[in-house]
């Protein structure tokens, strides 16, 4: 799994490596940020601190001239919701006056097993999409991972890309510092999007994407510090604590499995059957009872879930021991919070489904089924 970083952590990380970012302070309140705004100078960008991209088109950044208008931003965007994500902390940063805005990226390329570095002059705009519709106009330069990103590469790509000349030193540069924090930071995706070009020609960092490989962490102490601190989302706060892998979408249909393929299918299915999917939840194997009232716990206490499709596929995980978790976490209930369907197959499926509490839960045999119940469950809900 991937752990992310906050923007403002990540521009932490590239500042040390030598990248430009602008000047900027950290506000978890409105006063505070009013404070850093008049610190820092007019004009300010308010930008909210959640783990999605497209912050911009839902909002959760401003522009602000004034302290007024900076406490009326503020104001707004601490504790509104992002795609699933509420902010509680926001970047006030120095606003940069930019005539251009770069697309600058590394991440692994799976096809050809390669870390791949990328450029685009389509920076600011969403990359996915340009990716997508204009894949041309993304240059790329596949790396030897024994060797690094080569000057002349990093040149290459920022060429090929048609970055004007008078900057494209310089924007090689932050593209072989960019490879480097990816490679020395056991990095799962690096980005700088958009990398400003000012009036001045000056090359600046406006925004950060530092994923890393989560099982890595061990070596990247400094790192590990800051999930700590980024865990803003309680429920993948949580998540951490239980040793589960788990992670949050936007639907209302709550998922639970056991195995990464498995909770994947699940997820197709509630997709396939009309449904959106709310979370991928793996509790992983040899699933004891009490991991599974974790996991309920977990999906009760998300708000966007409905109703919770529970598929487990018993090898190691016994489909008794199972069931008799599913019944102890939710015994504890006067009334069960939303709809839960269970689906147990593999070892000991039968004796499972004979344990389990039919006042409790609903139980279905197939694949099809308990994703169909699960999902009209959440409609019924919404309806
Ligand atoms: P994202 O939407 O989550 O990717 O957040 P970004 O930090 O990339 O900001 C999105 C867009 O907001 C940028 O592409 C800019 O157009 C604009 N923006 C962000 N910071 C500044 C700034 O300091 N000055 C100006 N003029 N625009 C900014
Ligand atoms: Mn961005």
């Amino acid at each position: 799994m991937k752990m992310k970083l906050h923007e403002y952590q990540a521009k932490q990380v590239f500042a040390q490596a030598g990248i430009d970012v602008p000047d900027s302070r950290l506000a978890t309140t409105v006063d505070e940020a009013v404070e850093a705004a008049e610190s820092i100078g007019f004009p300010v960008a308010i930008k909210a601190q959640v783990h999605v991209g497209g912050r911009g088109k839902a909002g959760g950044i401003e522009l602000v001239e004034t302290p007024e208008d900076a406490r009326e931003a503020a104001a707004r965007i601490l504790g509104m919701e992002i795609k699933g994500y509420q902010v509680d902390c926001l970047l006030v940063e120095a606003a940069v006056n930019f005539v251009d805005e770069l697309y600058l990226g590394v991440t692994m390329d799976r096809g050809a097993g390669r870390p791949v570095a990328m450029v685009s002059t389509r920076g600011g705009v969403d990359i996915e999409e340009v990716a997508e519709n204009q894949p041309a106009s993304i240059a790329r330069e596949r790396v030897d991972p024994a060797f690094g990103l080569q000057a002349y590469q990093a040149r290459k790509a920022v060429y090929d890309a048609g970055v004007d000349r008078d900057v494209a030193l310089d924007v090689a540069g932050v593209l072989t510092s960019l490879y480097k924090i990816w490679d020395d930071r056991d990095g799962a995706d690096a980005e700088i999007n958009p990398l400003m070009l000012t009036e001045d020609r000056e090359v600046v960092a406006a925004d950060a994407v530092l994923n890393i490989d989560d099982d890595a962490l061990f070596r990247q102490p400094e790192l590990a510090e800051m999930e700590e601190e980024a865990a803003e989302d309680e429920l993948e706060a949580q998540a951490n604590e239980y040793g589960f892998d788990y992670v949050r979408l936007e639907g209302n249909v709550g998922i639970v499995g056991n195995g990464a393929g498995l909770v994947m299918t699940t997820l197709d299915l509630v997709d396939y059957y009309g449904g959106a999917p709310a979370n991928f939840l793996d509790i992983g194997g040899g699933a004891k009872a009490e991991r599974v009232a974790n996991a309920l716990d977990m999906v009760f206490s998300d708000e966007n879930v409905d109703s919770v499709v529970f598929n487990i596929f018993g090898g190691i995980t016994r489909g008794d021991e199972v069931a008799t978790g599913i019944n102890e976490a939710l015994s504890g209930f006067d009334r069960i919070p939303k709809p839960v369907t269970v689906r147990l197959a593999g070892t000991n499926a039968a004796e499972g489904m004979e344990i389990l509490n039919d006042d409790l839960v609903a139980v279905e045999e197939t694949l099809e089924g308990v994703v169909k119940r699960a999902v009209a469950d959440a409609e019924e809900v919404t309806l």
